[in-house]
């Protein structure tokens, strides 16, 4: 039975991306995902552009699936600028924050589990 990508895109709850593969290896659920939209607008001059320069996969570490680690393998892709061809740049997803190794919700995750240890 081919398993539904719908479904593990609603498990996980993260906006605008598109599951392809999900795979579970020595008790980590590896997902891997990329983004559903094909343009995004230019940082500098704020026009829409469709021209990917390259692409990179990035981890982060999301919420645990029954109580297993659960690391998303991003696609990212990096698009480029008819206003600036030397300075690509990376879209943009609303679930994580630049330089970290984790989606949103599994920091607020952390930092809650934190709060309720000190109390
Ligand atoms: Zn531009």
């Amino acid at each position: 039975m081919p398993l539904d990508f719908n479904f593990i895109e609603n498990l996980i709850g993260l906006q605008d991306i598109k599951v392809i593969f999900v795979n579970v290896n020595n008790g980590i659920v590896e997902i891997h995902a990329e983004s559903k939209t094909h343009s995004v607008s230019c940082p500098k001059c704020n026009k829409t552009t469709y021209k990917v320069h390259d692409y990179r996969i990035q981890l982060y570490e999301h919420l645990p699936i029954c109580d297993k680690t659960t690391i998303l393998h991003l696609k990212i892709r990096r698009y480029i600028c008819e206003c600036d061809f030397n300075h690509p740049f990376d879209e943009a997803f609303s679930f994580i924050r630049k330089y970290q190794p984790h989606t949103i919700y599994h920091l607020k995750s952390l930092s809650l589990n934190l709060r309720a240890k000190t109390l």
